[in-house]
């Protein structure tokens, strides 16, 4: 073999190790990934036996001792959800029924208490678009919002 040749061989080992290589690491980066799936379905499998668990003690059942404190956790947890979800729907926009006085979102169309139809803001508002842009716009539309409501 001639020196050339030599050195030709040698790059061509070299390029057949690191393929070889990344092979390798390909394979290994597949192995990893069925690992952690293999995982991801164990901690499905507790999470489903965990909130089993909680349902009976919601329920009022029997629950090993170990794990009451942390279920007694959880029912912390949904009692501040509660709250914070609470605190949304009280700062929400408010109506009230045009029937029976109820307080009701301002998209409520029927009134939840007494079922009556709300006649005031119950209907959707329409944006002021112009609907016949071509002509409408120099009339009635203000320079300024022009390009907001005509297009
Ligand atoms: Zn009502």
């Amino acid at each position: 073999m001639t020196e050339f040749e030599n050195a030709m061989k040698k790059v061509a080992d070299m390029v057949h190790a690191a393929a070889r290589k990344s092979g390798e690491i390909l394979e290994n980066t597949k192995i990893s990934y069925n690992i952690s799936s293999e995982r991801d379905k164990i901690a499905k499998i507790e999470r489903k036996i965990g909130s089993q668990f909680y349902k009976i003690f919601k329920d009022g059942g029997e629950v090993p001792e170990f794990i009451k404190g942390d279920l007694e956790a959880i029912n912390a947890i949904e009692e501040k959800i509660r709250q914070l979800e609470k605190t949304i729907s009280d700062s929400k926009p408010y109506k009230f029924c045009t029937d029976c006085g109820s307080k009701l979102e301002l998209s409520d169309i029927y009134c939840a208490k007494c079922g009556a139809k709300q006649h005031d803001n119950a209907e959707p508002q329409e944006d002021d678009k112009c609907d016949e842009a071509e002509s409408c716009c120099d009339d009635c539309c203000d320079d300024e919002n022009k390009d907001d409501k005509c297009d």
